[in-house]
């Protein structure tokens, strides 16, 4: 098997990945990075980010109100260190982006612009269109190319983590393209692996949103934070899931219902304010959690509207007019007409929540460090804290870039006065992560198809850990995922080759998600509470005397995960009510 030796081992070239890799190669050039990556790095879900960024750049503007609208957004499920540190640096990064060459959208005179976001009582989300994801991305992209440090290892499928002697000393991956696993001895390992929303059936997020990453790390020891918290975004389209943007909202799109009432009125989001004057931290403006339940209401009391593709609200953007929507929502446009066959500048288009973003993950402290020495973790892969119960729109993407940049801080800081690995140890485990591979290829007695497993764990995800929950729905799908996760060790590799072997990945993908949705489900199984985007029918209400606590799953093997909790860290503001009437700030 080929060893390739690096300083630091990156999983993952989207956002956080490529932010990564060029914060080591800039803090030390003779530093060796791989950047590892099951897709090429433009193919990153990253890519797909519409909306925009968030960092405080206007004079009305203060990183105190960034700082109360994160933490009460995340229903003072935030570290309040970590939000303090991030608002700081949030506009540094967004102005590093710019040099680098990321092309803002501006004012007239030419000052950057900013549009209005969910949960944002100030217009802070910089944007470039609706194209936001695609431009950030392209930008560190081309970036990196500068570095002769980085190495890329694009179509790179990461499989294990090579831990020994108590510290992360690399990986395993398999090269997509002629089935060679490789081991890469590194000193220190960044996991920049992304979200896992693909372990629902009805989501925004790209198909290799598998959770590879946070299963790495939580099959090496390493505990998953919150997972329980999954944001439903209020605005998918009914038939793909793909997402409309916020931005449509900001930009003064009103939702609807059967009846042609703005809803969110009726669900504590503040008075009717005229078409087009979007008021902050009202209506649809609101948090991504209250406006998706929101909808889940409407849908009890029937007042829906029936489509060809099921129940719907409507997003209404026709009076911002055709030349404003090209200008700002061109992307959107053309997703409606591509899907649906509707123009928004003519027609109010039929939406309903879909699952979006996974607030849980790798637990890392404020800096991206992981309880295993050599372990780190950025991104939507990593729960840093930052975003608590209910992560605000636009907060995301300046995560990658603030907490990508750290945590490669904090790798190079590790590394140094680290004695060279021992190669025959680390061998003898890239041997053992290889033979789990020959195993699946070589097995006889099969009886499980992967796609079968696949679909029952998204209708027992979908069934009874979305949008409301309750106990007697969670026990049976912490049951069936248990169950799934037992059949999966009996599941069957069709497909025997060695070139780009899809099956093989799906295989892999599906024992990710799995291990995901089993930190999930028995996290919100046992939060017995309601706080933002996990809300309980049977605990309706937050109970911070019990809950105000992260909640930590640790791996069991083929046993169901092992829950403990963690104190939040409240430096200045203690939990509160959280008002989206208007009148709060
Ligand atoms: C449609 C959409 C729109 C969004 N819009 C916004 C927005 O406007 N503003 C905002 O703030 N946020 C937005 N978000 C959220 C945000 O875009 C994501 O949270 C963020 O981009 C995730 O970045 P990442 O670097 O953590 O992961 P990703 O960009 O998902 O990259 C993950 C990387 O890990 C690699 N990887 C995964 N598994 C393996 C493996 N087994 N082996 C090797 N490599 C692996 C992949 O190849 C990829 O390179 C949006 C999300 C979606 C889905």
């Amino acid at each position: 098997m080929e060893i390739i030796h690096c300083d630091v081992a990156i999983v993952g070239a989207g956002g956080a990945g490529l932010r990564a890799a060029i914060a080591v190669a800039q803090a030390d050039p003779s530093l060796k990075v791989a950047l590892i990556s099951k897709v090429y790095p433009m193919r990153s879900h990253t890519c797909a980010a519409e909306g925009g960024a968030a960092g405080v750049v206007k004079v009305d503007d203060s990183f105190e109100m960034h700082f109360n609208d994160t933490v009460g957004g995340g229903d003072w499920l935030s570290d309040q260190d970590c939000v303090e540190y991030f608002v700081t640096e949030a506009p540094k990064e967004l102005i590093q982006l710019e040099h680098w060459g990321c092309p803002w959208n501006r004012e007239a005179d030419g000052s950057v612009a900013v549009r209005p976001f969910g949960g944002m009582q100030k217009q802070r989300t910089w944007f470039a269109a609706d194209k936001s994801g695609f431009h950030i991305l392209h930008t560190l992209f081309q970036t990196s190319l500068q570095f002769p440090s980085i190495l890329r290892f694009d179509e790179y499928f990461a499989l294990d983590l090579l831990v020994e002697d108590g510290r992360c000393q690399g990986l395993t991956a398999m090269e997509m393209r002629s089935g060679m696993i490789k081991q890469f001895h590194a000193k220190s390992v960044i996991i920049a692996g992304g979200g896992a929303g693909r372990i629902f059936p009805f989501s925004t997020n790209g198909a290799i949103k598998t959770g590879d990453g946070m299963a790495m790390a939580y099959r090496a020891g390493v505990p998953l934070k919150d997972m329980e918290f999954v944001q439903y975004h209020p605005t998918g389209l009914p038939n793909t899931g793909s997402l409309l943007t916020e931005a449509c909202r900001g930009e003064g799109g009103v939702l609807l219902n059967k009846q042609g009432r703005r809803y969110l009125q009726d669900y504590g989001m503040g008075p009717e304010t005229p078409l087009g004057k979007p008021q902050l931290k009202t209506m649809e403006l609101g948090p991504r959690d209250r406006v998706s339940q929101a909808y889940w209401h409407e849908l009890q009391k029937g007042n829906t509207v029936t489509t060809q593709w099921g129940e719907c609200v409507l997003l209404d953007m026709r009076h911002l007019g055709e030349k404003y929507i090209d200008e700002r929502l061109p992307l959107v446009r053309e997703l409606a007409i591509a899907y649906l066959g509707i123009d928004i500048v003519k027609d109010a288009v039929p939406i309903r929540p879909v699952v979006h973003y996974m607030m849980g993950g790798i637990s890392t402290n404020t800096k991206g460090a992981t309880i295993l020495p050599g372990l780190f973790a950025a991104g939507e892969c990593a729960c840093i804290s930052l975003n608590g119960a209910n992560r605000l729109g636009s907060n995301s993407l300046v995560e990658l870039l603030v907490f990508g940049k750290s945590a490669a801080l904090s790798a190079v800081d590790f590394i140094k006065d680290l004695p060279p690995p021992d190669t025959t140890k680390l061998e003898a485990l890239a041997r053992q992560s290889q033979a789990k591979i020959r195993e699946l290829f070589s097995r006889t007695d099969g009886t499980e198809s992967m796609s079968g497993l696949r679909k029952e764990m998204m209708d027992t995800m979908e069934k009874n850990a979305g949008i409301y929950r309750t106990e007697l729905g969670l026990q049976e799908a912490v049951n069936q995922i248990n169950e799934l996760r037992q059949r999966y060790q009996k599941v069957i590799l069709n497909d025997k080759s060695n070139v780009f072997n899809t099956d093989l990945f799906q295989v892999l993908e599906l024992g990710s998600m799995l291990d995901c949705a089993s930190a999930l489900t028995v996290s919100a199984l046992e939060r017995k509470e309601s706080r933002g985007a996990h809300q309980r029918l049977d605990y309706v209400e937050r109970d911070d005397l019990h809950f105000l606590r992260h909640s930590m799953a640790y791996f069991q093997g083929l046993e169901q995960a092992k829950v403990d909790y963690l104190d939040v860290v409240i430096t200045k503001s203690p939990p509160g009510v959280r008002d989206y009437s208007g009148g709060h700030s």
